[in-house]
């Protein structure tokens, strides 16, 4: 089984009776399933905890099946919940309408009770599996933090936000110092230790809303939302020194670890892009190995507004 928690059934559904009815049919599949009585509260509770699957019924007074299908398309948010029509005995075009608006299937009452119960348990797998595969393409399978894509994708939707709401963002390069010979001397699998336990420390030091990543091989990034220049720095200054200090390196091989950050920040302007910050960063982590390792230094920027 793929699923790892119980997974939520929303019903939207104006009748009253048809909602024990479902309840009944869908028993068999552990699902848990929450209730609303019209489309405007079915997309509330769609938005505010965002259910696996959805049912929803095409004709409801107010805002029609159709209307909520639309709506919940358009929102990023709901965009990726699957919707199952339920639909009467003969609407023929109605059934292909839905198929339009976005909808994964569709159901007619009243119910085969195992029609039902096998196009929602296909619908859930489906769903089940589109999770794993997000999940997957974003999480360095190694350290388990954010992977390089994930990291691109996110640095520029907080560009965007810093720009939006003039807040800066502070960005993290860091690089093992020496890493090749830690490989070289104690074996790739080793090597594979500390960058798994240089993940955890690195967790542990920054805050829950910074961004921690890993870049690629033995270099890591961290995105610090609305963060200033000297935040940043501090956070910095404060990863080297629990790597520095962290026991588990001497566990491992032997001998304590080191790094070293660029760190770069900026209040974006329009034109500000994630190539631009990171290679600012990057150049100030070129600074930092040259200048003797084990350091953290600052980028300046040349065309964008560098907060201290
Ligand atoms: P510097 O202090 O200048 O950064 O030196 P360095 O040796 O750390 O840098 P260099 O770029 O020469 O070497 C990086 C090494 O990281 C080479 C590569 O084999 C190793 N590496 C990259 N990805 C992995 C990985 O997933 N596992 C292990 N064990 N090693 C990796
Ligand atoms: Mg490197
Ligand atoms: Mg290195």
């Amino acid at each position: 089984m793929i699923m790892s928690r119980r997974q939520k059934v929303l019903v939207i559904d104006d009748s009253q009776q048809m909602h024990p009815l479902i309840q009944v049919r869908l028993r068999g599949l552990g699902v848990e399933l929450i209730s609303a009585y019209d489309g405007q509260t079915g997309l509330k509770i769609a938005t505010e905890e965002p259910p696996d699957l959805i049912l929803l019924d095409v004709n409801m007074p107010g805002m029609s099946g159709f209307e909520v299908c639309q709506v919940l398309k358009e929102s990023s948010q709901t965009h990726d919940i699957p919707v199952i029509f339920l639909t009467g005995a003969d609407e023929s075009v109605n059934k292909v309408k839905g198929f339009d608006l976005g909808a994964v299937d569709y159901v007619t009452k009243p119910f085969d009770p195992a029609e039902l119960c096998a196009r929602v348990r296909a619908a859930l797998n489906t769903k089940a599996l589109m999770d794993l595969l997000t999940t997957q393409g974003q999480i360095d399978g190694l350290t388990g933090l954010h992977n390089r894509r994930y990291f691109d994708e996110r640095l520029g939707q907080e560009l965007a936000a810093g720009h939006r709401y003039e807040r800066p963002v502070g960005l993290l390069m860091i690089d093992l110092d020496h890493f090749k010979s830690i490989n070289d001397t104690f074996g790739h699998p080793k090597g594979d230790q500390v960058l798994r336990k240089f993940a955890d420390v690195l967790t542990q030091t920054c805050r829950a809303t910074d961004v921690t990543c890993r870049y690629g091989g033995e270099e890591f990034a961290v995105i610090l939302p609305a963060s200033t220049l000297e935040l940043s720095h501090q956070c910095g200054v404060r990863v080297l020194d629990a790597i520095r200090k962290c026991p588990d390196f001497v566990d491992i091989i032997g001998r304590p670890v080191t790094a070293s950050i660029g760190v770069a920040c900026a209040v974006p302007s329009d034109r500000m892009t994630p190539a631009v910050l990171v290679e600012a960063a990057d150049k100030a982590l070129y600074a930092a190995k040259v200048a003797g390792r084990d350091r953290i230094a600052a980028a300046e920027l040349a065309h964008s507004q560098t907060v201290v």
